[in-house]
């Protein structure tokens, strides 16, 4: 018999820290809510997480394929689910057999969906894209009148929603109210906000930012993670996710010694070194490497030194004489904020929390 191996990297994921977040979203919104769960949610465990808000009357979780839309439903969560992107043909039956609901871009998308629905004596309902400005998919705007009269001719789509996106909803205002008008003027022209049940614009920078208008439902995704693309917001905010490691080794290097590869930090003085055990094969960029990232240390932030290995990262501890191995490290979480690690790292938070990779454990607590 051997001792379990505990891991080296984990992160706890608070859901009632979460299920604060959906109240915050919720009230800023003023509206219904599609819950967006894309890429495990976020990288905080796409089945805890579609369970835990399966009972808050969630209007739809969007995912962004059909993989991700049958693990909420072998998940028992049967809350409806939107699929934010295209879907390959060949995934349209199990859309239309399961009664999931697909956004459509274009006329042969519809078609397809509507000659699957005949076939399988069903009304499909679907979401009409349009593109205002963010280029990656949906109708354009101008071009959606025309095409709304073959669209309507269909008869066995339900085009219960309409749809759009934004690309600098916390970066550029004056885009952003064009595009809401722009928004507006082609609900208009298609026959008024009552020919639509859901309509919807905004993500998590939208709905922290804008007002609604004619939209009857939001689609947050990052703030419920506890991280506001607009900073005023951020106090608002619960952290959802602490990435944690433990340190493996200490040691106190003399001067002038290097660390890490490529040997770009040498010690000036003695240094008091903790080898903590997570790297970039965890997830934690390895760009932040000689940027001045700090992680947190028995109530201290602590520097780490030289580049980020890929399962091990060096941090000067000399400050904090009462370190020992197998301290709690946190990487990123209450004291060292995501958006920090993401900003040194030449990144955004999204793309922290998503690359965090299967070898961490996800720990969930607070439900
Ligand atoms: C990812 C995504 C969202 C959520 O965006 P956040 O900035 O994380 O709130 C909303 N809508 C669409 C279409 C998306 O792809």
């Amino acid at each position: 018999m051997f001792s379990k191996s505990p891991p080296r990297a984990w992160a706890e994921i608070d859901l009632a820290a979460l299920a604060a977040n959906l109240r915050v979203a919720r009230e800023a919104a003023g509206c219904d809510l599609m819950v967006v769960v894309k890429a495990g949610a976020y990288g905080h465990g796409l089945e805890e997480i579609a369970r835990l808000l399966a009972a808050r009357e969630i209007a739809f979780f969007g995912v962004a394929n059909v993989g991700e839309a049958r693990r909420i439903r072998a998940a028992g969560v049967e809350t409806p689910v939107y699929l934010l992107g295209p879907t390959w043909e060949a995934e349209r039956g199990e859309i239309v057999a399961r009664g999931w609901t697909p956004c459509v871009s274009s006329l042969s998308e519809a078609e397809h969906f509507d000659r699957l629905a005949a076939a399988a004596g069903v009304r499909q309902k679907v979401h009409l894209a349009v593109d205002t400005g963010m280029g990656r998919g949906g109708f354009v705007a101008e071009e959606l009148p025309q095409a709304m009269t073959a669209l309507e001719r269909m008869a066995h789509l339900d085009i219960e929603g309409i749809g759009s996106h934004c690309p600098s909803a916390d970066e550029d205002e004056e885009f952003t109210r064009r595009q809401i008008a722009v928004f507006r003027k082609t609900i208009g022209l298609l026959g008024g906000p009552a020919r639509f049940k859901w309509r919807h614009l905004l993500n998590s920078a939208g709905l922290l930012g804008y007002d609604r208008d004619l939209c009857n439902l939001a689609r947050p995704g990052l703030m419920l993670y506890g991280v506001s693309p607009l900073p005023d917001f951020q106090s608002r905010l619960a952290t959802v996710m602490v990435l944690k490691s433990r340190i493996t080794l200490t040691r106190t290097l003399p001067a002038g010694h290097g660390i890490s590869y490529g040997r770009e930090y040498v010690t000036a003085a003695p240094t008091r070194v903790a080898t903590v055990g997570i790297g970039y094969g965890d997830g934690y960029p390895r760009h932040v490497s000689g940027r001045g990232a700090e992680v947190f240390i028995r109530g201290r932030r602590c520097p780490i030194l030289g580049r980020v290995t890929m399962d091990q990262v060096m941090v000067d501890v000399t400050a904090v004489p009462e370190v020992r191995e197998g301290d709690e490290v946190e990487m990123f979480g209450p004291n060292i904020p995501v958006a920090e690690v993401a900003e040194k790292a030449g990144t955004i938070a999204w793309e922290i929390f998503t690359g965090i990779t299967p070898r961490v454990v996800r720990r969930h607590s607070g439900a």
